[in-house]
């Protein structure tokens, strides 16, 4: 037994030793391993928590673009979060990698974002100027020096934004890289375990219910993706985020190399080192229901046609996850208002396997009492709140 480190706030308690961490993390998709790995790295005692297996959910997407245009990052802090996420992911792969021996296949290949008409070319000229401003490093294309570069995509295209290199990884070699090097780092992963309840004393949070499971810390943080507000709820707080559901194909074509990465309006093509193309990505609200639909598979086919030869290709695998999505599009990361020791990181929708680094790096920093920099106010969970609240006047 030893006795809770908030005993001077509130009253003395002492809970089971081996029920008692510094922190409980919720959900073991990418955000959660990424953050529990950070935080037993720089010294806290950790237990992860999942409802079933780790990475089960949305962080099994197969794409695992870590690019900062493919599917628009903005302007503002949400394109500066992006880019210090890029950097932070590259340092934390390598680091994985050199304590578990894992190649997460960390990859590089030009991107060329195509227009297939002239309405979608006025949209990536603009985009490609803006770009341009901001110093990226991105080139335009007419349709003639396309084919000449690139003569594997479409006759139809009207014009083309080309990156020079855009990382990817894959996120199940991620996954299972960062939940070793956690569990070397002395993180208790437990899965199928779901959390029903939070443990409280006045306004703390002082740990959480599995069932009839009880288990004590002295920070529970909710890293349970889609699934956030239904746990909130029970502490009262509305929590808006919703799932954003993404449908993918993963295809081959026997002899067929795709060298490069590319994105059309509807999707895109990531080519992955064992030959295997990562067709992405739909985007519906279509609540919690995890399905394959024949509209599904029909929107990547038309994304698949960027490259004709594609259609010979065979399909491996299907996948279906669904994004945690905030009201405004952004994460939210940091304490819940009103509870001492609840927080929250979630909200990463389309970008979150690029933020889950810096996502860790902010929330161990804050949970260390050191600076999570300057970019991390923009992030916090209280402007997602207000809005609600204003809207409801
Ligand atoms: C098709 C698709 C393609 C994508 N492509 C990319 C990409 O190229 N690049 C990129 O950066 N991002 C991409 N994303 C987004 C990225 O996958 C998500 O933002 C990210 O996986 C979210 O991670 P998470 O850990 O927050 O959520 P999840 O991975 O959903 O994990 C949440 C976990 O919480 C657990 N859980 C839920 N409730 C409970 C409970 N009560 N108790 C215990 N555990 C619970 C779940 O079992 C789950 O394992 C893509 C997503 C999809 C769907």
């Amino acid at each position: 037994m030893i006795r809770s480190s908030n005993e001077k706030k509130t009253k003395r308690r002492w809970y089971p030793l081996e029920r008692t961490s510094d922190v409980i993390v919720v959900g073991a998709g990418i955000v959660g391993a990424v953050l529990a790995y950070l935080l037993a790295h720089s010294g806290r005692s950790v237990r992860m928590l999942d409802r079933g297996l780790p990475g089960g959910e949305a962080s099994g997407a197969r794409a695992g673009l870590l690019t900062t245009v493919a599917e628009g990052s903005g302007k503002g802090p949400y394109l500066d979060l992006s880019v210090q996420g890029l950097v932070e992911m590259r340092t934390i792969i390598q680091q994985l990698e050199d304590e578990t021996g894992i190649d997460c296949w960390l990859e590089c290949h030009p991107l060329y974002r195509i227009a297939t008409n002239e309405q979608e070319r006025d949209m990536m000229f603009a985009l490609y100027q803006e770009r341009r401003q901001l110093g990226g490093q991105e080139d335009w294309l007419e349709p003639e020096q396309v084919r000449r570069e690139q003569p594997l995509f479409s006759p139809r295209i009207t014009g083309a934004m080309r990156s020079p290199q855009e990382y990817h990884v894959t996120p199940g070699l991620l996954l299972k890289a960062v939940l070793q090097a956690a569990r070397q780092r002395g993180v208790i992963v437990q899965e199928n375990t779901a959390v029903t309840a939070f443990l409280t004393e006045g306004h703390r949070v002082i740990g959480v219910a599995a069932g009839m499971e009880h288990y004590y810390a002295d920070h529970v943080i909710l890293a349970n993706g889609a699934w956030s507000p239904n746990l909130l709820k029970l502490v009262g707080i509305d929590l808006p985020v919703t799932p954003l559901r993404g449908q993918m194909l993963v295809v081959s074509l026997s002899g067929f190399n795709l060298p490069c990465l590319i994105n059309t309006a509807r999707g895109y093509l990531v080519p992955k080192k064992d030959g295997r193309i990562v067709v992405g990505a739909t985007q519906e609200h279509a609540g919690y229901a995890k399905e394959i639909t024949v509209a599904g598979i029909s929107h990547l086919l038309k994304v698949l046609s960027a490259v004709p030869a594609l259609v010979q290709a065979r399909i491996h695998d299907t996948f279906v996850g669904l994004r945690p999505m905030s009201s405004d599009g952004m994460p939210l990361i940091g304490p819940l208002p009103g509870w001492e020791g609840l927080h929250v990181a979630t909200g990463h929708a389309q970008h979150g396997i690029l933020l889950s680094g810096i996502t860790g790096r902010m929330m161990t920093a804050y949970l260390n009492g050191e600076d999570p920099g300057e970019l991390w106010r923009h992030f916090q969970v209280q402007r997602v709140l207000t809005c609600k609240a204003e809207t409801e006047v």
